[in-house]
């Protein structure tokens, strides 16, 4: 129902970096190795994610376009996820306020391509498309006026979808990532481009951080690796000489997803205590893995919030380990 999907939308995609997230965030969940992002406009205008992952057979698209048509669970178990998507919400979501279309391709089966138009399925048409997914999402919320007021300038809106792109890029250093500016058509401009990394998986996420957040980041970091009732912590906090003079630096994921924590940012910033003065701010990128039975993903749509079952053991495990860290190198 289109309205009910207008509705939905507005929980799920409050600007084209949202969507950008859902669309990227899919991508690698279809075990893409090599995801290229274009935008016009900000965004605005054109949204077009080319991925290398495992296709959309042709039966499947006009479900993947369906509320709550999801792949990732089979229904029993709603906590039981160990994939970014899982409500079967984004598509559906982005067809009610954009023009979507989705060509896809599952091995030597012919690719097709479907497109919706507010709330408007359109029947699968034969396409063209040697493998993976492209999912074009065109004039964003130009069904719904109200939310195009939101929308701030092209510039900051570029500015968000690069950022939630570098977000998701640290969160997946063995897949590379293009993010092209395509303003005004053609091939546009190459703005951030990362290669997949190879090694282990502290070599690669070592290498995606120093070419992210730069080199000095990268020398400056001590590798954390601990583990507490569950809960994994890997990841790089910064030597308090490379603090900030914001928390602009603190990248925080839970279960590959980004968050913005208000629980885990004190965790950190509590780890630091003895060391950094009120207005400094440490470095860090950190990756919480879980059972996702111990943690709730699910508190906000847009996903940036979490709540641990047990909220001491997750501050506890950072505030120890980044303080075990700091210790042995001798602060
Ligand atoms: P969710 O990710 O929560 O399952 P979405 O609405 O984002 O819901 O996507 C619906 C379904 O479409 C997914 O479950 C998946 O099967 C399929 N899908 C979406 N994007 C892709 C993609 N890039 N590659 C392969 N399958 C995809
Ligand atoms: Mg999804």
């Amino acid at each position: 129902d289109a309205a009910i999907n207008r509705i939905a939308a507005g929980e799920v995609v409050e600007r084209p970096a949202s969507a950008v997230k859902e669309l990227v965030e899919n991508a690698i969940d279809a075990g893409s190795r090599r995801i290229e992002i274009a935008y016009g406009d900000g965004g605005k205008t054109l949204i077009r994610i080319t991925d290398d992952g495992c296709g959309i057979t042709e039966e499947q698209l006009p479900l993947a376009l369906s509320r709550h048509a999801t792949s990732k669970i089979d229904g029993s178990d709603l906590l039981d996820i160990h994939t970014f998507g899982f409500r079967g919400e984004a598509l559906p979501s982005l067809g009610a306020v954009g023009r979507l279309s989705i060509t896809s391709r599952v091995g030597k089966a012919s690719a097709a391509q479907i497109s919706v138009e507010g709330g408007a399925m359109s029947a699968v048409k034969p396409a063209a498309l040697s493998g993976g997914t492209i999912v074009e999402l065109r004039d964003l919320f130009y069904a719904t006026p109200a939310r195009l007021k939101f929308m701030r300038s092209d510039r900051a809106e570029a500015q968000a979808i690069t950022d939630v792109v570098k977000r998701l890029a640290m969160a997946e250093p063995f897949v590379g990532f293009t993010l092209r500016d395509v303003t005004g058509g053609g091939e546009g401009r190459v703005t951030f481009r990362v290669e997949a990394e190879n090694g282990d998986l502290f070599d690669a996420l070592h290498g995606r951080l120093a070419r992210i957040l730069g080199k000095e980041f990268a020398e400056n970091a001590l590798k954390i690796d601990a583990e507490r009732e569950g809960l994994r912590l890997i990841g790089y906090a910064a030597l308090p000489t490379y603090s900030r003079g914001s928390s602009v630096a603190q990248y925080l994921f839970v279960n590959g997803r980004p968050v913005k924590d208000k629980l885990l940012v004190g965790a950190l910033r509590g780890a630091y205590f003895d060391y950094l003065s009120r207005d400094r701010h440490p470095a860090a990128a950190l990756f919480i893995d879980c059972d996702p039975h111990l943690v709730d993903v699910n508190v906000h749509p847009a996903k940036s919030e979490v709540r641990f079952r047990d909220p001491g053991l997750a501050r506890g495990l950072i505030v120890s380990s980044l303080r075990h860290a700091l210790a042995e190198a001798g602060h």
